[in-house]
């Protein structure tokens, strides 16, 4: 498994021997669960502006496919390695599953850093990473999506690159388009609204108010962003830090989302500057005193340095694997202080819309936003009732009784199938 030595790769590997141990699976079905079933590794020759040629490289990993397609995002990032997408990949998987969704996880993404491209520069990137994957996809085998660094206009290349191949449209071979080229209404705001949806139900629970409560958020972009704005406008809560890789922010009385975003509009997309909230560091962000945390960045931000200082009642993650084994181990200890909404049900909104996104492009058939998003909640309200009453009844950790769900339907799918030959 040195092939994928990563600490993304790491943090789902233990992630997932825990949900073994916890199920009793036999040691031979272990690698088969864990180990993707296809990884691929191509590189990207790309004409520069400038005139000269640079290589970048490029990963997909599909991690199985034993209940339907895989599916799953690209990543456009200077820190994606091959370890860290196959972690993503089968963090899908289990997300995937504990929502009922028929596929297997994949990701894929390019190392590079999207800021230093120019438009052109990005269009040549985003054709040659699809046109080396095109062997290996196909609506029926691997659906990819956005992720981080890549977004409506890089999916729209993608779908026309494969297109042009196959000598016809094929909206199903990705996810995340614009709605002019058969993309899903309701898509961008996918996971944002699913990660607000959940914090309501979850403060529910608490018999919490939300117009009363206070909120966190660390990334700005499609996930933070739209909740940020969410548990703004629609619950009435008080953002009372924001933050993106430019910088973090701070207002005790709350900071006007409105205004933040009009500022990232203007300023090339980043919050750096931000003058209606005081500057305040990074790591004091996470471990402010609110109601509600929402990391919606990288992966490994809460760690065993600061799970124990965490000061918010909710930590819902919007991100991909924010929280590291070892900060779960002491959030578990907290399990009365911290109630955590874990990943692969708190961001599943996005893969859940996208689904109907790739449905809605095989049937040509299409559905309003309020379809959409009544559709969503249904199927968030049945994984989040389902997660609930599992901790409950067996006394796990939320994350546990989610992956448990999640990677019990995979197995049961793999037994039935069986071994071929
Ligand atoms: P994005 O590229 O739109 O935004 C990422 C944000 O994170 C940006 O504001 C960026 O500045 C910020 N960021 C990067 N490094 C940071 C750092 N060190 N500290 C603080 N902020 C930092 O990406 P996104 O689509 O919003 O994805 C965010 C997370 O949510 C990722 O983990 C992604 O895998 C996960 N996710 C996204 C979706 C989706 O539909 N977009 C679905 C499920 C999960």
């Amino acid at each position: 498994m040195d092939l994928y030595a990563d600490p993304a790769f790491a943090m789902a590997a233990e992630q997932f021997r825990l949900i073994a141990d916890y199920l009793n699976i036999d040691d031979s079905m272990r690698a088969r669960m864990l180990q993707p079933k296809r990884s691929v590794i191509v590189t990207l020759p790309i004409r520069r502006d400038n005139g000269h040629v640079e290589t970048f490289q490029g990963y997909r990993v599909q991690h199985h496919l034993t209940m339907g397609p895989t599916k799953g995002g690209t990543r456009f990032h200077p820190g994606v390695t091959l370890g860290e997408v196959t972690a993503l990949a089968i963090w899908m998987s289990w997300k995937c599953a504990l929502t009922g969704l028929p596929y297997g996880g994949a990701k894929g993404g390019v190392t590079v850093d999207t800021r230093t491209l120019s438009t052109r520069e990005l269009e040549a990137v985003s054709r040659r990473y699809m046109q080396e994957m095109i062997p290996f996809i196909g609506e029926r085998t691997d659906v990819m999506g956005p992720d981080m660094g890549t977004n409506e206009q890089v999916m729209a290349w993608f779908m026309d690159t494969y297109s042009i191949n196959t000598g016809f449209t094929v909206p199903g071979i990705v996810t995340g388009k614009p709605v002019s080229v058969g993309g899903t209404t309701g898509r961008r705001e996918a996971t944002g609204r699913g990660v607000v949806y959940l914090i309501e139900r979850a403060l529910d629970l608490l018999k919490m108010q939300p117009d009363r409560c206070t909120a966190v958020i660390q990334g700005f972009g499609n996930v933070g962003a739209v909740a940020a704005q969410g548990l703004a406008f629609k619950d009435g809560m008080k953002v009372i830090g924001i933050s993106d890789h430019t910088g973090a922010f701070y207002r005790k009385d709350g900071i006007d989302i409105a205004a933040a975003e009009k500022w990232t509009r203007e300023h090339n997309g980043v919050l750096a500057g931000f003058t209606e909230a005081d500057p305040i560091s990074p790591d004091d962000l996470l471990t402010l005193e609110c109601d509600v945390l929402v990391p919606a960045a990288l992966e490994a931000v809460i760690t065993e340095k600061n799970a124990a200082r965490l000061r918010c009642r909710i930590l819902a993650e919007g991100a991909n694997g924010p929280t590291t084994p070892a900060a779960d181990q002491i959030l578990f200890s907290r399990w009365n202080e911290v109630f955590v909404i874990p990943d692969i049900l708190c961001n599943a909104g996005g893969v859940i819309v996208s689904y109907f996104e790739w449905v809605q492009g095989l049937q040509q058939m299409f559905w309003t936003e309020t379809e959409v998003t009544d559709r969503l909640f249904r199927i968030l309200e049945t994984a989040f009732q389902a997660v609930i009453k599992r901790a409950k009844s067996a006394k796990l950790p939320h994350r546990m009784a989610a992956m448990a769900i999640g990677v019990e339907r995979v197995l049961a799918a793999k037994m039935a199938r069986g071994l071929f030959p």
